[in-house]
């Protein structure tokens, strides 16, 4: 089998054997390509030193990149190339990382130190695919299985407990049966890790194509560190909107919507707080009372412990508190909501009202209807550049000081008075028709 490699990256291979070292590439570039995916970073391994390593790229530009473990990154025609020495982790400190490494002589045990088998393989244009740990096989057969012992290899380094089902929803595989119980059994170590890997694994997992079958199957995991999650699983609705637990119509809604982080973890998050609300009517029938409101602060909880920036976790909260929203067929209605949260995120809460509907009950998808009536209506609005902001209102600040009026607070007080005329269509966005309007009605000016 013959791997087609950028030039930039056989330069760097001859380049180090030039120098009388070994050097393959190795690790995701080759499980991708293989896979007939896109490859976005191509590694390599060698078996020169790092201070080798500068040594043979002294005259190109060289970035220590991880010294100590033994990665140096080198800029070959523009492009930034990995080379790390082939090494041997040693004994890990609190599930995280390895107190030291040692550097060998053997890409063998370079490759039993990485962590699934399909991410264990090396390849050289000339001697082919080196693959001790039957990666090709496992990639075949669609298998995350560990090098070695998975409980060790999970207890060593807790994070390959979280990029096993990374890799299992993005590949859409299976994880082999010791990796799955390992993984279950030393699930309490993604403590140790932390916050900002466990959220972009967490990220890149609900982006993946088979995030459903993942989430039905390891949340336990993931509540080790999202502990809320727990309640919703099993948790009945006895509504006729709904057919299935709260738990099976989120993971529903996480996979009806499209692989966006914000939007998968919004998914995720939006129905939260449905435990705590539920209360029953006379008939049986269910109902979750202001679970937008709790799932909101329940979310925020979740989004400062994994450290999410805050203009992420604020659109998220703010998708999560609308989450509900209920769709009217009306011009002024949607130029309201365009007013309230702004184009992007009015057309978010569409999608997430969508994908919410597709997870409820298969028998109400009509409901749907509406939503995809409110979009295209929203879409040709929008065409028409229609104002709802004081941003295109055709009267601005200045215009009104001219005219008399103070500064301060009455002119923002007035300019939103405009807004609300020319968004409720009562008054067209035109300069002298709004000072005309302005005239007539300033006594409706709530002045307080
Ligand atoms: P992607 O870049 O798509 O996340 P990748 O497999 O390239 O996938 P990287 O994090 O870039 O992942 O790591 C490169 C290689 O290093 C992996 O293929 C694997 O061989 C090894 N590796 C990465 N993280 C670990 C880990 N936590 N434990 C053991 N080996 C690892
Ligand atoms: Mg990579």
């Amino acid at each position: 089998m013959n791997i087609i490699i950028p030039d930039y990256v056989l330069a760097v291979l001859e380049q180090l054997e030039q120098h009388g070292h070994e050097a393959y590439i190795v690790g995701g570039c080759i499980r991708d390509t293989l896979l007939e995916k896109e490859v976005h970073d191509w590694d390599v391994t060698t078996s020169a030193r790092p201070d080798q390593v500068q040594n043979v790229f002294k005259n190109e530009v060289t970035i220590e990149t991880g010294i100590q473990h033994g990665t140096v990154t080198v800029i070959k025609e523009g492009h930034s190339v990995e080379i790390t020495t082939y090494r041997i982790d040693g004994t890990y400190f609190d599930g995280r990382r390895p107190e030291h490494v040692t550097f060998t002589s053997s890409l063998t045990e370079d490759l039993a130190r990485r962590d699934f088998t399909i991410n264990a393989m090396a390849y050289h244009p000339l001697k082919g695919v080196i693959d001790p740990f039957k990666g090709k096989h496992d990639l075949e057969q669609k298998i995350i299985r560990c090098v070695g012992n998975a409980h060790s290899r999970f207890a060593e380094d807790a994070l390959r407990i979280l990029r096993a089902l990374r890799f299992a929803a993005t590949l859409n595989f299976h994880m082999n049966a010791e990796t799955a119980n390992a993984l279950l059994e030393e699930k309490e170590k993604l403590r140790n890790i932390a916050a900002e890997r466990v959220r972009e694994e967490l990220l890149r997992l609900l982006c993946g194509e088979n995030c459903a079958e993942v989430l039905r199957i390891y949340y336990t995991v993931l509540a080790v560190r999202i502990p809320e999650l727990l309640p919703m699983v099993g948790f009945q609705q006895h509504t006729p909107y709904h057919a299935y637990d709260v738990w099976e119509h989120t993971v529903r809604t996480i996979e009806a919507i499209k692989p966006e982080p914000v939007l998968r973890l919004t998914m995720l998050l939006h129905d939260i707080g449905k435990p705590n609300t539920f209360t029953q009517d006379d008939q049986g029938i269910g109902h979750f009372y202001g679970h937008g409101s709790v799932s909101t602060e329940i979310a925020k909880q979740i989004l400062e412990r994994l450290k999410f920036d805050c203009s992420t976790k604020e659109t998220i909260i703010t998708l999560v508190k609308y989450h509900d929203i209920r769709c009217e067929l009306s011009p002024i209605w949607i130029k309201k909501q365009l007013r309230k949260f702004g184009t992007d995120l009015f057309l978010q809460l569409l999608e997430i009202h969508k994908a919410d509907i597709a997870g409820q009950n298969p028998n109400l998808l009509y409901r749907l209807e509406n939503i995809t009536k409110c979009e295209a209506m929203t879409k040709e609005i929008l065409s028409e550049k229609p104002c709802f902001s004081l941003k295109n209102l055709a009267v601005n600040g200045s215009d009104l000081i001219s005219l008399g009026f103070p500064q301060g607070k009455i002119i923002g007080t007035i300019l939103q008075f405009l807004l609300d005329a020319v968004i409720e269509e009562t008054c067209k966005n035109e300069k002298n028709e709004l000072l005309e309007y302005l005239q007539q009605n300033k006594h409706l000016i709530n002045k307080s």
